[in-house]
């Protein structure tokens, strides 16, 4: 078994790239698209593994690089789970995560002010001989108004189950070691520790 020495984070997402960088081991070097000239690929799947999948194998293929990519978003119950997979693509359609949070705040009270809500993060480890891995983490809670300037995307509405804070108004490392994408990564770890 080859051990993994350099792996390209398959993402263009700083906020993701950091914390995915800071929950691999140090020893690792990681290497970014942006560093390599890679663009993004289109993100056609139907689910978060889908998209996960499609990313890593993308980024892999373009590097010949180990690579680990993640697909996440914020799924609110009231709303059918959206913005979902589209949690992104929702920014962009509202302008920015700023408008998209309020559009989010509008219409859960326009509904019926039922706050359930919870982050997915699928992550995806591909070989370039094709071999692949995925594990999905979830971390439930509730909408709240905005409060906090920490994080990233829709970090100032969620507030996690067994908190009073919105991951925006915790510290980095708060939010690191117990978010959805910590808990896909816990999970994929334990498959993969052996390779570091
Ligand atoms: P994608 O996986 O690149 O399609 O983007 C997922 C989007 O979901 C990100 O741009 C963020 O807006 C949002 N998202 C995913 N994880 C987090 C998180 O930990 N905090 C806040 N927003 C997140």
């Amino acid at each position: 078994m080859d051990k993994i020495k350099k792996i390209l984070i398959g993402t263009h997402n700083n906020g993701k790239f950091k914390e995915i960088s800071d929950l691999l081991p140090n020893s690792l070097e990681k290497v970014s698209p942006k560093k390599l000239n890679i663009d993004s690929p289109i993100e056609n799947g139907k689910t978060f593994k889908e998209n996960s999948e499609i990313k890593a194998e993308y980024f892999c293929k373009k590097s010949k690089l180990i690579t680990l990519s993640d697909d996440s978003g914020l799924e609110v119950d009231c709303l059918n789970k959206q913005p979902g997979i589209f949690s992104a693509r929702w920014a962009e359609k509202f302008g920015n995560f700023d408008n998209a949070m309020t559009e989010i705040l509008k219409k859960v009270n326009e509904i019926n002010g039922e706050t359930k809500a919870q982050f997915v993060c699928s992550l995806t480890i591909q070989w370039p001989n094709g071999n692949k891995i995925s594990e999905v983490g979830i971390i439930k809670g509730n909408i709240s108004s905005k409060k906090g300037s920490n994080g990233f995307g829709y970090d100032p509405i969620f507030i996690p189950i067994g908190y009073s804070k919105t991951f925006a108004e915790m510290n980095y490392n708060e939010k690191l070691l117990i978010d959805h994408r910590y808990i896909a990564y816990k999970k994929l770890e334990k498959r993969i520790k052996n390779y570091f």
